[in-house]
């Protein structure tokens, strides 16, 4: 019995970090026997957790039927949380962003908000999906999070050894609490890349580190925080107190003056304002160095994230070429990618931990 739920978890991780497979492919990529895959499927199918999505194109000989996992059996629900807005996604066992919202939200580290959140996120799943269905609420936070869910620093929620227990009291369903870039590296299916590291250029700068399909974070759980990493050695004041750190370079803010105007505006301006222009070159510029110290150190794919994340898939020539110049190592930047998920990652991420979790209790 036992060796048939080994079986059975290895065959669902497979299929949770893909659209698609056959039963030839669980067969051989697994090292199952067929009649293994085929009893697990048979009974999987039978719990409706389980259906063929159609075929796979003919090589000449008989089609394989493509089978995937249901992606309306169960649902997880990701909440971003930042100083001044909160961010709601369902997410469906496909992996699909059923439904998501972004609200104005500031938060206070009190039980009126709290409650508010509570509301809010209930009003956001109500008409959507039965509760049955739902297997917890993951939160991502923009800070490190020790594991008795204390939230030991935060700079953008200014925060300091802050219990999130109260929060968790207010939830209806099981919560997992994650640092925001953690969240979004979560979302990247880490099982399926095994070792990766995660680049988040939002307003501040985060990171994470993937080793063999699990979160690496230190021993601090600070693993990641690439945006204390020196840049320019006595050059521009980061909010940390040093100068020159790669957060002073590389976050969001840099592009927008500090949320002075915002980000789409900023990327709209590139086709006519030249000072604009001058200050994206720069960017593009310190971003290929950050990019290069940290391929040296981990030698994996890097994906690029976070909101500057989503506009630089149209410009992954001109980053590929600086990123070339100072990295002579590699014979091509193939190991940039660009994030899955362009809106709420982090969200998302935490949400889809509970379908991993739920696996493993089967
Ligand atoms: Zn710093």
């Amino acid at each position: 019995m036992e060796k048939k739920n080994v079986a059975r978890k290895k065959i669902l991780r497979y299929m949770l970090e893909r659209e698609s497979t056959t039963k030839t492919e669980l067969a051989s990529r697994l090292n199952l026997s067929m009649p293994t895959v085929l009893s697990n499927i048979s009974e999987l199918t039978e719990l409706g957790l389980v259906s063929e999505v159609g075929e796979t194109a003919s090589t000449g000989g008989r089609k394989a039927r493509r089978i995937a996992l249901n992606p309306t059996y169960c649902y997880g629900l990701g909440v971003d949380i930042t100083a001044h807005h909160v961010g709601m996604v369902l997410v469906d066992l496909g992996g699909n962003v059923a439904d998501w919202q972004r609200l104005r939200f500031d938060f206070q580290p009190d039980m009126a908000y709290c409650r508010e959140l509570s509301m809010k996120i209930q009003e956001f799943y109500r008409d959507k999906v039965t509760e049955d269905k739902i297997l917890g609420i993951g939160v991502s936070l923009p800070g490190i999070i020790q594991e008795d869910s204390v939230l030991s620093k935060s700079h953008a929620l200014n925060l300091e050894n802050y219990s999130l227990k109260l929060m968790e009291q207010f939830l209806p369903f099981p919560v997992y609490f994650e640092n925001d870039a953690n969240g979004a590296m979560l979302a990247e299916n880490p099982g399926q890349r095994g070792d990766a590291v995660y680049l988040s250029l939002n307003n501040t700068l985060g990171g994470a580190v993937c080793i063999d399909g699990k979160l690496f974070t230190g021993i601090q759980k600070r693993a990641g925080e690439f945006g204390h990493m020196l840049l320019h050695p006595g050059g521009k004041k980061c909010y940390c107190g040093k100068s020159g750190c790669a957060d002073a370079y590389c976050a969001a803010s840099v592009l927008t003056k500090g949320g002075e105007y915002s980000l789409d505006a900023f990327m709209n301006s590139l086709c006519s304002d030249k000072d604009n222009q001058q200050l994206w070159e720069e960017y593009l510029e310190n971003l290929a160095i950050l990019i290069s110290n940290i391929r040296m150190v981990f030698d994996t794919d890097i994906i690029l994230g976070g909101d500057v994340g989503g506009y630089l898939k149209d410009y992954m020539v001109e980053l590929g070429e600086k990123v070339f110049r100072y990295n002579l190592f590699d014979m091509d930047v193939s190991y940039l990618k660009n994030c899955r998920y362009q809106r709420e990652a982090s969200a998302v991420g935490v949400a889809k931990y509970f379908f991993e979790k739920w696996i493993s209790r089967m």
